[in-house]
């Protein structure tokens, strides 16, 4: 019997990595809402309605509709890319750059509203997992199972790091660590759906665990 997994937590805590091997081995559909996030935030920096210190927010928001989002399942990455009005954004929205102003982009209630729709829609059936901020309190409140995943900023800094490093991104330590300690704050301080965890969800913190472990121990929580 399929079910619906909701992950949530705090920015580079292996959401995705975790969310990615539970697709894989059920067999589920992985939805990645954070890419989703940095789609709308690209579309927003591409024309302008977002920058270092600015935010055209009523203009972002009248745009809205013309922004389709959808996924394309890549056989060999074994995931879907994110592609924006048809084209592959998956590099694009990953540059430390998107990190930097997605946040202020996903505290603003019409786009939340809008991308929490089309999680609801693709989560309809189940044997999802979705990986984000608000999926176990806001998207799927019923979920079957809630993973709540946290670790200490310095070992979040350094995967981030080490990711981009690898993708030949320059950037620096510094520079990530206040990156990923400022979407924390952002994020669960918003005015809607801030970052908390449900009650119901159940917390990992890997700072001193390693995936596979991880992985190992919500394999059993899905069994059961
Ligand atoms: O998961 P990822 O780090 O790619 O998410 C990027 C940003 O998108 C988060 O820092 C947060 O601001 C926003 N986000 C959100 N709600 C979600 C997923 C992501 O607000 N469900």
């Amino acid at each position: 019997n399929k079910i619906t997994i909701a992950i949530d937590g705090f920015s580079s805590t292996g959401k995705s990595t975790i969310a990615k091997l539970l697709a894989k081995k059920y067999n589920y559909v992985y939805v990645d809402t954070g890419a989703m996030y940095r789609a709308v935030t690209l579309f927003a920096k591409q024309n302008n309605y977002v920058g270092e210190g600015y935010l055209k927010k009523e203009e972002l928001i009248k745009e809205l509709n013309s922004i389709s989002l959808s996924f394309k399942f890549n056989k060999d990455l074994g995931f879907a890319e994110m592609l924006l009005n048809g084209v592959n954004v998956e590099k694009e929205i990953r540059t430390l750059e998107v990190s930097q102003l997605v946040s202020k982009v996903a505290a603003i209630s019409e786009v939340r509203k809008k991308l929490v729709a089309e999680q609801q829609l693709m989560g309809k059936e189940r044997g999802i997992v979705m990986d984000g901020r608000d999926i176990g309190t806001v998207v799927f409140p019923d979920a079957d199972l809630k993973l709540f995943m946290t670790a200490s900023a310095d070992k979040r800094a350094t995967r981030r790091y080490k990711e981009l490093i690898g993708r030949g991104d320059k950037v620096n330590f510094d520079e990530i660590l206040f990156n990923v300690q400022e979407r924390d704050r952002i994020d669960s301080t918003r005015k809607d759906s801030p970052l908390v965890k449900a009650d119901d969800a159940i917390e990992f913190d890997n700072s001193d665990m390693g995936i596979q472990e991880q992985f190992e121990r919500i394999c059993s929580l899905v069994d059961r």
